[in-house]
């Protein structure tokens, strides 16, 4: 597939079987969503204990049922320190389940919970000022009316804001959410209490994550969608995967995650995309403003908010110098931390080393580091051996997409001890008495530790909500079946002698191309080689680029040696 400039999207390298698609969120068979099996698989880890019982269980170091899938769904009763819902036992679909109930109007945690729900939405529409005018002025037109809309994303205030504007346009929905630790259950209550089929609670476990996203996807739920907002892919996943047929009535799907983008891309090349998708995460209205802007407020909110930390004189590193990476590395230099950057591009190195940070290799700072933010999208970044070598009382935490990250899984052996001390707060153990604290089990940490800035908000869902109405109403062919990007592509030109470097690649390579790789029209030049001319310069500033190792790569769909972005990247 093009993107325009006739280079093919690099993360859309390898075609992956839908079923294969990586995930932040559990991906089981969705087929298997009724009736799954909720005991733990064989060989998963159950506890800190573990089968031997070496470790004897005292009142500190509770016990805890660990499940080894992404959803970690987790037995409540063996946590201390919380007095959160999501650490009540009940799962609250089970109730309806058990009553007879299977396909009930909403489910959520305690809809009792809806007036306070309703007073944090009131909030939440006084920063949302373009959500807001885009309400008033389109709801007599009703550009969305009979949509009917599948919504899998963070269910909060803003979200809230977002869903009641696509009912005031003509909408109808049925919304689950895209994480299992970041729904507002008294917002939750509140749309349920005016009406709205909301399927979510935080801590849902990994059978009731997908429970959720089924009933709305699922025809026996009594109603046929046509659309799909999606943040991370589950939902469109899901009902390619189990509802194919419903699947063919869907007119568009908007998805706002660079992992859910991700994922179409790889389901486009497969073959398997039927339907256009609207790629929101690359507006600029929603990369600049939710990964940037956004997640430069709400990092500083997380870690001050789960561990009352003092920045000033921190030393923190940040895996990802893209969008989140540089709005995390701003907020963290503002407050006085010291702050290193791991990277394996060149240009977003060379970026960070012009912005005055040191690009290292994890290895490198490992073990001096007070704070280790994942901001990749990636997998595996942060191992095992990296914790191990990190010192007492390093926060470790993650603010991309997937909880691949930080490698949650490998910290569930026998020899450490999990003790949660607040909600999404635990310190992980070692038998010398060291001890990490991990937020959010690896997480998005900013929306499951913190809320996010509604102003931002209402920028993304204003953006969501006109792409629905767009793909909604677009005449028959406007769109074709591929994903829809934005073309513009902008240049950083850092210095003289990067631009002269630029120069020479440039006459290198049309003097050097065979005879028809470029008519007579206007080419940029090919991003690896704009990525050469930046991996030219990093040695300047002793910058040490990461290396995708070939797990990685494969994850991301690139090149171990590029490029590694797509060509409307924007830096
Ligand atoms: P991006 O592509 O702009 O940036 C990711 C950067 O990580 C890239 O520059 C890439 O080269 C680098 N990278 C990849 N693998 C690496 C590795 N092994 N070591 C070091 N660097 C590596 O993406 P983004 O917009 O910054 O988003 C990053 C993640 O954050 C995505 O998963 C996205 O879905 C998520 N996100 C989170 C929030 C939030 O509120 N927490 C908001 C928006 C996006």
């Amino acid at each position: 597939m093009s993107d325009g400039h006739g280079e093919p999207n690099q993360h859309r390298k390898e075609s992956v079987a839908a079923a294969n698609i990586p995930s932040d969120s559990p991906v089981t068979d969705p087929g298997q969503v009724r009736g799954g099996n909720t005991e733990p698989a064989a060989g998963k880890f159950d506890g800190p204990r573990g089968k031997s019982g070496a470790l004897k269980k005292s009142a500190r170091y509770r016990s805890r049922s660990l499940s080894a899938s992404s959803a970690d769904s987790y037995s409540s009763t063996s946590y201390t320190g919380s007095s959160s819902e999501e650490d009540e036992g009940v799962q609250p679909h089970e109730k309806s389940i058990a009553a007879g109930q299977p396909n009930p109007p909403y489910c959520v945690r305690n809809v009792e919970q809806h007036a306070f729900g309703r007073r944090e939405i009131e909030i939440a529409e006084q920063e949302m000022p373009g959500i807001m005018a885009l309400r008033a002025r389109a709801k007599e037109d009703k550009p969305l009316k009979d949509a009917k809309i599948v919504g899998c994303t963070h269910i909060n205030a803003q979200t809230a804001v977002l869903i009641e504007t696509l009912a005031a346009l003509g909408a109808t929905v049925r919304w689950a959410a895209c994480n299992i630790y970041s729904t507002q259950n008294e917002v939750a209550a509140a749309l349920a209490h005016a009406g709205f089929a909301i399927f979510a609670w935080r801590g849902e476990s990994e059978e009731a994550f997908w429970w959720c996203i089924d009933q709305c996807c699922s025809p026996a739920a009594g109603w046929q969608p046509n659309m799909i907002l999606d943040d991370g892919g589950d939902a469109t996943h899901l009902m390619l995967k189990k509802h194919a047929a419903a699947f063919k009535h869907i007119k568009g799907i908007v998805e706002e995650s660079v992992t859910g983008v991700h994922r179409l891309y790889q389901l486009s090349k497969a073959g398997k995309l039927c339907v256009p998708a609207m790629n929101v995460n690359d507006s600029v209205t929603k990369t600049k403003f939710d990964n940037l802007y956004s997640c430069r407020e709400s990092i500083i909110d997380a870690l001050k908010r789960s561990t009352d930390l003092m920045f000033g004189g921190k030393q923190s590193v940040v895996c990802g110098y893209g969008e989140v990476g540089k709005g995390c590395c701003q907020a963290l230099k503002a407050l006085g931390c010291v702050v290193y950057v791991t990277e394996i591009d060149p240009i977003c190195a060379l970026q960070a080393a012009m912005d005055g940070f040191r690009v290292v290799k994890l290895n490198e700072v490992i073990r001096q580091v007070d704070i280790v933010i994942t901001a990749t999208g990636n997998k595996g970044v942060v191992t095992r051996e990296h914790m191990e070598r990190m010192k007492n009382g390093c926060v470790v935490c993650n603010m991309g997409h997937s909880n691949t990250e930080v490698d949650v899984h490998a910290l569930r052996t026998p020899d450490l001890l999990w003790e949660r001390v607040r909600s999404q707060v635990d310190h992980i153990i070692w038998p010398n008495g060291k001890r990490i604290v991990l937020l959010a089990e690896g997480r998005l940490a900013n929306l499951c530790c913190s809320s996010l800035p509604s102003f931002v908000v209402s920028v993304t869902a204003a953006t969501q909500a006109l792409a629905l109405i767009e793909l909604y109403n677009a005449p028959q062919h406007r769109y074709k079946v591929r994903n829809i990007h934005s073309h513009r592509y902008s240049q950083y030109i850092f210095s003289v002698s990067v631009t002269a470097a630029t120069q020479a690649l440039a006459l290198i390579e049309l003097y050097n191309a065979p005879q028809h790789r470029y008519k007579a029209d206007v080419y940029l030049l090919p991003k690896k080689m704009d990525e050469y001319v930046a991996s030219l310069h990093l040695p300047t500033f002793d910058a040490h680029l990461t290396e995708l190792t070939d797990e990685q790569a494969k994850y991301l769909g690139l090149n171990k040696v590029g490029p590694f972005k797509p060509n409307y990247y924007r830096y």
